[in-house]
């Protein structure tokens, strides 16, 4: 068979370890999984009762144009309800913009170390990568910007970052959405939102008035708690949405998802909970990081990544066999840090306690001359 070549490249994702397997592997009692980002207090509890009473039928397709969601999301963010987007979670709308956009001939620009999907669907569709290096963590929006041309159909912003937790300030954003060209998209993807805590931010969907090129994407996966019903939405111009649309699945939102995302957008004192909880949490690891002397990027989401100083796989399967699951900075880029999920308090000290441990075993390595 006649595979496209790029596929022969890639490898599929490589999910983080599940909670059962490393209980059974290391015979714990007990894992703690702060390994993909997800909500630490689960989700909202009118999510629970809105499932139990608007039962969708499991015979029936879902609402493809998922209407009533859509009604719920176009009033939260005072958009029109032809300005929005939903996919199967926003790794969705990442396929759904490449597969739109990107194909042989053409290029995309995109940070690096960043979210894995935007350059994972560029090399399925044969688009040309351009990939420029994070300063200090944060996007490089000049060199970003340099590196567009006449070929360039699609630029990823990735704000606040992952896996860095950083974010790109309003003044540099605006800069930088001045000057980007009209043929070619800007896609802003904002998983981590509802977590960002800094001044300086910017109204993003109030940004898609300004700039007819400019997509903004967001997930319920992340503060709402439901990644497993995979929802995710993009913010647009109508003009850009209406070219989207037939690269998207007829049904691509499940019922579930229709019925629990409504709900959880209309708990927003859990989200301002979970986001306050988080903050707590970030100064946690902030101030063990302090203690040890190590380094880690200030961050607007529920993650952290730290520099250990030592093999990032090492420091993952220390915690592993502790019974915390993190995610090693190998694979992301950063091969000396350990990215870690924000969790409950006590599973922050949990995990901190652990990294602890490690360290002291490393010092004590390296003054044994191992
Ligand atoms: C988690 C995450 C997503 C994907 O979220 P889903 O909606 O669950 O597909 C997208 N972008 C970034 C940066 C993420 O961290």
């Amino acid at each position: 068979m006649r595979w496209k070549k790029q596929l022969l490249t890639l490898t599929p994702y490589q999910p983080g370890k599940s909670i059962e397997s490393v209980k059974k592997q290391y015979n714990l009692e007990q894992i703690v999984k702060l390994a993909s980002n997800e909500n630490p207090f689960g989700c909202s509890n009118k999510v629970l009762s809105a499932l139990q009473s608007n039962q969708p039928g499991f015979a029936i397709y879902p609402d493809g144009y998922m209407t009533s969601l859509r009604d719920s999301v176009a009033s939260f963010l005072k958009v029109n309800q032809d300005e929005l987007i939903f996919g199967n979670g926003s790794d969705n709308i990442i396929q759904i913009i490449s597969r739109s956009l990107l194909h042989p001939g053409v290029n995309t620009v995109m940070a690096t170390p960043s979210f894995s999907q935007y350059k994972h669907n560029a090399v399925i569709e044969g688009a040309v990568i351009r990939e420029i290096p994070l300063l200090d963590g944060e996007h490089d929006l000049e060199k970003m910007y340099a590196a567009i041309d006449d070929n360039t159909n699609v630029v990823w912003v990735c704000s606040p970052n992952n896996p860095t937790g950083t974010y790109v300030s309003k003044n540099k954003l605006i800069t930088f959405l001045d000057k980007v060209p009209a043929h070619v998209l800007v896609v802003l993807d904002e998983a981590y939102f509802e977590y960002v805590f800094a001044d300086d931010y910017y109204d993003s969907i109030e940004l898609t008035r300004t700039y007819p090129n400019l997509i903004v994407l967001r997930t319920f996966s992340k503060i709402y708690g439901l990644a497993s019903l995979r929802v995710g939405y993009g913010v647009a111009n109508r003009s850009i949405i209406q070219a989207l649309e037939p690269a998207r699945e007829p049904f691509n939102v499940n019922s579930f998802g229709q019925v629990a995302a409504k709900a959880a957008l209309e708990d927003q004192e859990f989200v301002q909970q979970c986001k306050e909880k988080n903050r707590q949490g970030l100064n946690q690891f902030y101030d063990f990081c302090k203690q040890q002397e190590l380094n880690y990027y200030p961050s607007q989401t529920n993650f952290v990544l730290i520099d250990i100083n030592a093999d990032a796989d090492k420091g993952f399967q220390f915690l592993l066999e502790k019974g915390y699951i993190v995610r090693s900075g190998k694979a992301l880029g950063f091969p000396s840090s350990l990215r870690i999920t924000v969790g409950s308090a006590e599973q922050n000290e949990g995990v901190l306690k652990a990294l602890g441990e490690f360290l002291t075993e490393q010092k004590t390595a390296q003054l044994s001359g191992n």
